[in-house]
Order: structure tokens, then sequence, then C-alpha cells
């Protein structure tokens, strides 16, 4: 194997899927585009992938997947955001979800055939948590999605913003209050069912194709196996801080930011005004930005895979990275800022144009900061940490 010095490919085999991924992504480059300018959605890209097998990536090779572990999915992940940014995150929750539930022993009576039927029908999954109400599901809020038990099952009523990847999902895991008592439930069903509507909601200033509507429910009647039975120790709610499947979340970001470099090194390879003998790419300011759009993407990228390796080398024991997995996240949406900014400055004005791909990064990258785990509680833990690690523990608590 003699990949390239900025591969995190560990082995032949993850540089040959990489190169794969890598060649489907560069095909999708046109689409986004367009996706983005018509607040559309890249279906091409969603068939492509389909045609490619990716939606099973993360399916376990038991129940007819690629088996791909959490590192490689990250790995392949970061370099189709590089052809699109909004599909990546899409399918991203996708494959992602797959990973989570997993380990999750609530849902161990629906796993292998959930599996089994993304590995043979393609089926694509995600998660509609937010709620105009709660905001962040992240944050703990009440849904007001309601679930009220019915003869035949449960009759959901409510509206999910944020639904990404809403024009091609087959099945939706809806949290939902149930009524009466107000504990939290999930409910896992297909998008067809009676009563279920996407309205086309969704029109930010970024992420455009990722067309992440709303998802309304009016008496949508499911039934009592669509319900995934948590226990009360067992949060229904993912706490999205500690979960590693949420590193393909940096690993979209740090892919649009390595976009924007491949944009502003080859802009200034390219670019030459009269006013100089040769291209911009030669003056010290220029490369000076790249020396630092370098130094801050290998710092980023270091501490995603080494965090996804380590996770990967002691998977028991996933609390003892929490941190570290939500500080990957904010650090990597950090860099990815400032390198699409510093890509910006060296291709100038040129970069501001509509007709420019790095405006769009631009606007993408943003978004980021948006997903969780969000900055405050990432900071939050780390300092926790800090606590626990540096000083003893508080008079009277177990350990002291
Ligand atoms: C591109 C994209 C795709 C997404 N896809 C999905 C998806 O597929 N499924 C899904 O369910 N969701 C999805 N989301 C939603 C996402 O998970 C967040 O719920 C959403 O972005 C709102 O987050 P927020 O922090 O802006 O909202 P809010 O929680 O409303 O926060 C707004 C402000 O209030 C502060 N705040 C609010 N509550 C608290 C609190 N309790 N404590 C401290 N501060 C608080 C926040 O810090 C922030 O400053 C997506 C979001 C984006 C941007």
């Amino acid at each position: 194997m003699n990949p390239s010095p900025f591969s995190f490919a560990r082995t032949s085999e993850e540089q040959k899927r990489l190169d794969e991924i890598g060649r489907l992504a560069d095909t999708l480059r046109d689409e986004a585009a367009r996706a983005d300018e018509e607040n559309g959605f890249s279906y091409g890209a969603i068939d492509a992938l389909k045609e490619a097998g990716y939606p099973s990536l993360t399916v376990p090779a038991e129940y007819g997947g690629a088996g791909a572990s959490l590192y490689e999915f990250v790995l392949l992940q970061e370099r189709l955001a590089q052809g699109d940014a909004a599909t990546a995150l899409g399918i991203g929750w996708h494959l992602g979800i797959v990973l989570e539930l997993a380990n999750q022993p609530a849902w161990q009576d629906k796993y292998e055939a959930l599996c089994r039927d993304i590995a043979s029908r393609n089926l694509l999954i995600n998660r509609a948590a937010t709620e105009k109400g709660t905001g962040s599901p992240s944050r703990g809020g009440r849904p007001a999605t309601t679930a009220e038990e019915v003869e035949g099952g449960y009759l959901l009523n409510g509206r999910k913003t944020f639904t990404t990847l809403a024009p091609a999902l087959d099945l939706v895991i809806v949290t939902a209050s149930l009524e009466p008592d107000g504990n939290h439930g999930e409910f896992v069903f297909p998008v067809a069912t009676e009563g279920v509507r996407i309205e086309p909601t969704w029109d930010m200033v970024g992420m455009r194709g990722t067309a992440s509507h709303d998802l309304v429910l009016e008496d949508v009647l499911v039934p009592p196996e669509a319900r995934v039975k948590h226990t009360r120790s067992e949060p229904s709610r993912p706490g999205p801080a500690a979960h590693p499947y949420l590193l393909h979340i940096p690993a979209c970001y740090l892919g649009i930011a390595l976009a924007a470099r491949r944009e502003a090194v080859t802009f200034a390879a390219a670019y030459r005004p009269n006013s100089l003998p040769h291209p911009i790419l030669e003056l010290p300011h220029i490369r000076q930005l790249i020396g630092e759009i370098e130094l801050e993407l290998s710092a980023a990228r270091h501490f995603l895979y080494a965090v996804a390796q380590r996770w990967e080398s002691a998977p028991a024991n996933p609390g003892a990275f929490a941190a570290d997995l939500s500080a990957v996240k904010t650090f990597a949406v950090r860099t990815a800022l400032t390198v699409v900014d510093k890509s910006m400055r060296i291709a100038g004005a040129h970069s501001l144009a509509m007709t420019h791909p790095l405006q769009r990064l631009y606007r993408d990258v943003r978004f980021g900061l948006h997903n969780p785990p969000m900055d405050d509680v990432t900071l939050k833990q780390l300092a926790d940490r800090a606590e626990r690690e540096l000083l003893p523990p508080p008079e009277g608590t177990a350990e002291a």
C-alpha cells in the first residue's frame, strides 16, 4: 500500500474502499451544486450510493452488510462529504444509526430484521427527534408529539422539524410523549404509513441539499411492535455527547474543509494576475495561509482518527471516551470554519461569486455549529473531566 500522506486508511482494503468512494464522490459535485441552487435534493447521489451498496456499509456482515467499523465509516464519510456534504450528512445519519442501534438492548428484537431489510432493499432510516418547541433534542426537552395507546397500537400526532434526507427516507424513528403518563418513547415505522406527510419547509442558507423538511404526523396508527421498548433506566433519547456514531458529523465538516482546501490550492496555482510574473501560489502570504490550513487540518484529522481508533480498541467502555468524542466534533467544526475562511482569503473576492464552489462551502460549513453535540455541552464535559481528574471528590460523595 502506498497511500498519499494525507490518507488515514490503515490497510490496503480500507484504501481501496476509500478510493472507490472518492471516485464516486467526485462525480456528485455538479448535482450537489444544483441541489443547493434549486433548494432541491440530489436524487442521483442517493441512486449512485444505493447502486454501490453504501446504505449497508455499517450493517454487520452476518446480516448481509459490509460490516464497516466506526473508523472506516468515518473515513469514507469524510471523503464522500468532499463531493457532496449535504448527502454525506444525510446518509451519515442513516449509517450511524445502524451502528448505534447494534449496541442498544431496547433494539435487539428489531435489529436483525432492520439490518436485513437495509442490506437487501437499500432502505434508508433516520431519526426525527427535533421539534420547534424543544429545540435540539440533546437538551432533553419533552416532545410535543404524542403517542396514545389505542386498540391496534399507538396513535401518533405531531410535527418534527429538521428531518434530514426526508425525500429519500423509507423508515423513521420518531420520539413522542406517551399519553397519558408523559414518558418519552421511540417509534419506528415506514414513512409511507397513512397520515405521515413530508412538508417541504427546509429553506436555509446552507446544507440545502439535506432536504431536512418537516415530518407531519396526523393520526398515524402504528402497530404495538413499532414501539421501542426502552426501560426507565435506559433513556429513550440518545445522549449525543457520548455516542461514537456521531463522529460522522465532524467527518462531514472536515470533508467540507478539505474541499475548500482543494479549491484554494488549485485556484492559487492557476491564478496569475498581470501584476505578477507567477501564480499567486508563490506569494509568501498565500503560502503562509496554505501552511496554516495544512496545520489546522492535520491536527483536527489526527484527533478525529485517533479517537475513532481508541474507541474501536475499547468498545466495551464507551463512557471513557465521552468527552473526547464531543471534543472531536467541536474541534473539527472550529477547524473547518477557519479552513474555509482561509481558503476564501486565498481566492479573494472570486470566492464570493455565486458560481464559485467556495461560497457554498462557506454557507454549508456554518451548519456544523448546530449539529450535536453543541459546543457549550462539550466544554462543560471537558471542564468536568478536568475537575474529576485533578481535584479530590467533594465531601459526602461516595468516593470521598
Ligand atoms: C443540517 C442539519 C441537519 C439536521 N438533521 C436532523 C435530523 O435528521 N433529525 C433531527 O431530529 N434533528 C436534526 N437536526 C437538528 C439538530 O439536531 C438541532 O436540533 C437543531 O439544529 C437545533 O439546534 P439549536 O441548538 O440551534 O436549537 P435550540 O436548542 O433551539 O437552541 C437555540 C439557542 O438556545 C440555546 N439553548 C436552547 N436550549 C438550551 C438549554 N436547555 N441549555 C442551554 N442552552 C440552550 C442554544 O445554545 C442556542 O444558543 C439537524 C440540524 C441541522 C443544522
